[in-house]
């Protein structure tokens, strides 16, 4: 029997998971949920034995139901080869006694490839599946991190094309050269004169634009999302949860059982909202640690039951957590209302109109799983200097910030449950804060000095990712005013 999606705000939708993943997002602007966790078919005895496809497909196939047991493994075996510069995938390294997760060795070294290396493949076969004939045209805005990683999943994927705009003055220097050099006849990228609100707001009206949308079809073309919400970005992210708890077992670090502490940097709350889907499968997580940086929506909300997003946006040094709207929260908040969808629009619907809602104290209980806390921009930087003097390992600023709630944790609870904390990105991709944070004097020099000299002091190879990008030619040079986009990604398709 297949296991059908809900909308978050609509029980009467009800779609296969190969249509949720076409769909991104469903028409009523809820996000399509399973309708019930699956729990783990095999035990962590045999899954310490498993590589990690192997342990993919042991998590998607219960969750992607629809896709037989051929197609989920090409897709799997697409996407986890040698982008990643491990076999492992996901290497588990134990500093300072804490486990770091590390989620930053495929294509652009931050953890959006862990995802976007498979969507393209899940999306492509829920294509044919589906009886779509039209080109899937991918249309992104990014501030920096996605833009880059959907590029490099979506490169020569047949049937696909894909569009990126970002701001062209809105984000740092490694991360345009990283997206204006990517190679693929099927990728494209334009800088808007603009910010990333503009960027976003002018994707989300050519998604909403009936006639484009003819237009498109007339020219062979479909739009589709690589959006954190769409649940084939969700789905691969449960199984690094699995996979590390079957890992620590083989490494002989817990016993079969015991329970485990996650510690994730958040943002869009994606990657925790995965580990609460793992432990629902029967991960045995204790506590799901939610770090946040100084934009601290998730920490006050974990604290008062008040979600409120009428606050300063503060620009910090780990950027990708940058948000004070965490989309996947409504996932939480819909199981929080007992799967209750129109409780869960009525949230919702409040957030957009007033900027705010309140859960009720019994919805409350269930946060009692979470731990949330934040680390101010010192406290960040104060972190990967103490960890790199103390032990020679250097974290990004992503994951400093989590070394840094995962420290104020211990020192208020004295919980000692053996910790995994989520290592999003290498600390190449965020060189200049991080040497910054080591020693103030490197400010003088320029990126691709930084990262030789990050390489010397912290014993580790640099990215292929980052030595790609010091030699590459540019081949995107499209720039546009916010009022040009439709007419930019007509163009880009020969459609005039
Ligand atoms: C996207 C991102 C995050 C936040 O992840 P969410 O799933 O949005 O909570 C954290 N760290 C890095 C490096 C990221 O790119």
């Amino acid at each position: 029997m297949n296991l059908m999606y809900s909308s978050t705000r609509d029980a009467n939708i009800k779609v296969t998971a190969s249509e949720a993943i076409l769909k991104g997002l469903s028409d009523d602007g809820g996000l399509f949920v399973p309708e019930q966790i699956p729990t783990l078919s095999v035990s962590f005895a045999a899954l310490a034995q498993m590589s990690y496809q192997e342990i993919a497909y042991e998590v998607m196939k219960l969750f992607l139901t629809d896709f037989t047991e051929q197609e989920l493994k090409a897709c799997i075996q697409a996407a986890y080869d040698s982008k990643f510069d491990t076999t492992q995938i996901a290497p588990i390294v134990c500093v300072d006694g804490a486990y770091y997760l590390e989620l930053f060795h495929g294509a652009t070294i931050a953890f959006k490839d862990m995802a976007l290396s498979i969507l393209p493949h899940l999306l492509t076969t829920a294509a044919k599946k589906n009886q779509v004939a039209n080109e899937i045209v991918i249309l992104t805005a990014t501030s920096g991190d996605t833009g880059k990683a959907a590029l490099a999943g979506f490169a020569d994927v047949e049937g696909t094309k894909i569009i990126v705009f970002y701001p062209k003055n809105g984000v740092s220097p490694i991360q345009e050269k990283q997206m204006v050099t990517q190679k693929g006849e099927n990728t494209f990228v334009a800088g808007i004169h603009g910010n990333f609100d503009q960027a976003q707001t002018g994707v989300k009206q050519m998604f909403a634009d009936k006639q484009l949308g003819k237009e498109l079809a007339e020219h062979g073309y479909q739009f589709s999302s690589a959006n954190s919400i769409n649940i084939g970005r969700l789905v691969p992210q449960i199984v690094y949860y699995v996979y590390v708890y079957a890992g620590l077992l083989a490494k002989g670090e817990i016993q079969d059982g015991e329970s485990i502490n996650v510690t994730v940097p958040t943002g869009n709350f994606g990657n925790i909202l995965a580990a609460y889907y793992a432990r629902q499968m029967g991960v045995p997580i204790a506590k799901l640690i939610c770090a946040s940086n100084e934009n601290k929506v998730l920490y006050d909300f974990f604290t008062t039951g008040r979600y409120d997003k009428n606050r300063e946006f503060v620009l910090t040094s780990s950027p990708s957590m940058d948000i004070l709207i965490s989309s996947n929260l409504e996932r939480l908040i819909y199981r929080l209302a007992g799967n209750d969808a129109a409780r869960n629009a009525a949230y919702m619907k409040q957030l957009v109109s007033d900027g705010v809602y309140e859960i009720s104290e019994e919805m409350r209980e269930g946060l009692k799983d979470f731990y949330g806390n934040y680390a101010n921009e010192a406290e960040t930087a104060e972190t990967i200097k103490s960890l790199y003097e103390k032990t020679g390992y250097v974290l990004d600023t992503h994951t400093a910030v989590a070394a840094s709630v995962y420290r104020k944790y211990q020192n208020q609870t004295g919980d000692q449950t053996k910790t995994v904390i989520v290592s999003t990105a290498s600390p190449f991709k965020f060189t200049r804060s991080v040497m910054l944070a080591i020693d103030p004097s490197y400010g003088s020099k320029g990126d691709f000095e930084l990262a030789d000299e990050l390489g010397r002091i912290s014993g580790v190879q640099i990215p292929k990712a980052i030595e790609e990008i010091r030699t590459a030619s540019v081949v995107h040079q499209t720039e546009c005013d916010v009022s040009k986009m439709e007419d930019t990604v007509k163009a880009f398709l020969n459609m005039k």
